[in-house]
């Protein structure tokens, strides 16, 4: 275990107490030597919203607590991936969509009983577990009528397993670039008559967040740097909603080039203070709050 991670552990069983802003002393020793670092998506991110969450979970490497969005994410994306590694021949022609929602729900259903140890420990309420649960079935219920409908449209021309093929992306792909300094994985990339990047979310809205459109540009930024060209398209696929893409534009990719560089300048320090509370910090909300605002005290 690194000092910090000892230090986090220490903090949760009480022997040392948080930094609060009435000025009680940090645990956190400060770094002095050179912070920076190849930067991701998330990171670069992170930085945006605000540079002080970025220093705590990037310079000093605090783990951030678990949550629900962050199980309930990895659940499902583990379920998409089986999806996509099932054997279309053993599908019926006639009845592949609800084939596939049967498949895709037990194996969701698996998979969520297997963390429900992890589930129970968040102290969420009953009614709150089964509107995540039922959520997250509505979730991979629409991803399968999407690829489903998809998938009919080229059925007249090939066989099933065919077009399940040509429908099946590359996924979880690492790029990185060297130039910019950003790495990352990618959820699905298509490749055919053109290149689109999509990236699955969990949200409970369909809003294009700017931190959505700042990540794929700069997957963007990496597939030129890896492939020599520019993707067609980037897009999230709200798994509650649809597929909402975006042409790549050479503004796009400029706001990449941006970001990338804005944080590079300004994250090299191991000290606190060169890492201002964002000017719209996300500390507190309902009944949620920033993983690190027992550290920081909040603005
Ligand atoms: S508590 Fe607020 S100001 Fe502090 S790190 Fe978190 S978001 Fe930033």
């Amino acid at each position: 275990m690194n000092e910090l991670a000892r230090v986090f552990e220490e903090m949760k069983r009480g022997k040392h107490a948080p930094l609060h802003k009435s000025g009680m002393q940090s645990t956190v020793k400060e770094f002095s030597s050179d912070c920076s670092r190849v930067q991701s998506p998330s990171s670069i991110n992170t930085y945006f919203e605000c540079p002080r969450k970025y220093f705590y979970k990037y310079i000093k490497e605090l783990p951030s607590k678990p949550s629900i969005h962050l199980i309930r994410g990895k659940l499902v994306h583990s379920v998409l991936e089986d999806f996509f590694k099932l054997n279309p021949a053993k599908l019926s022609t006639v009845g592949f969509d609800v084939e596939l929602k049967v498949i895709l729900l037990e194996d969701f259903k698996r998979k969520w009983q297997e963390s429900r140890d992890s589930i129970l420990n968040l102290g969420l309420s009953k009614d709150e577990r089964v509107a995540y649960f039922s959520d997250s079935k509505r979730m991979i219920s629409n991803f399968v009528d999407h690829f489903s409908e998809r998938l009919r449209l080229h059925l007249p021309k090939m066989q099933l397993h065919e077009a399940f093929r040509l429908l099946t992306p590359e996924r979880e792909i690492f790029l990185e670039s060297k130039t910019h300094k950003v790495r990352g994985y990618l959820d699905a990339v298509y490749r055919g008559e053109k290149v689109s990047i999509i990236d699955y979310k969990t949200s409970s809205t369909d809003t294009f967040r700017e931190e959505y459109k700042r990540q794929l540009a700069i997957y963007s930024l990496m597939y030129l740097d890896n492939f020599g060209r520019l993707p067609d398209e980037v897009g999230v696929h709200f798994l509650l909603y649809g597929l909402k893409t975006l042409p790549v534009t050479d503004e796009l990719v400029e706001e990449a080039k941006n970001a990338c560089s804005y944080v590079h300048e300004r994250a090299h320090s191991g000290k606190i203070a060169d890492y201002p509370k964002g000017s719209q910090p996300l500390c507190k909300w309902g009944s949620g709050a920033c993983d690190f605002l027992g550290f920081c005290g909040g603005k």
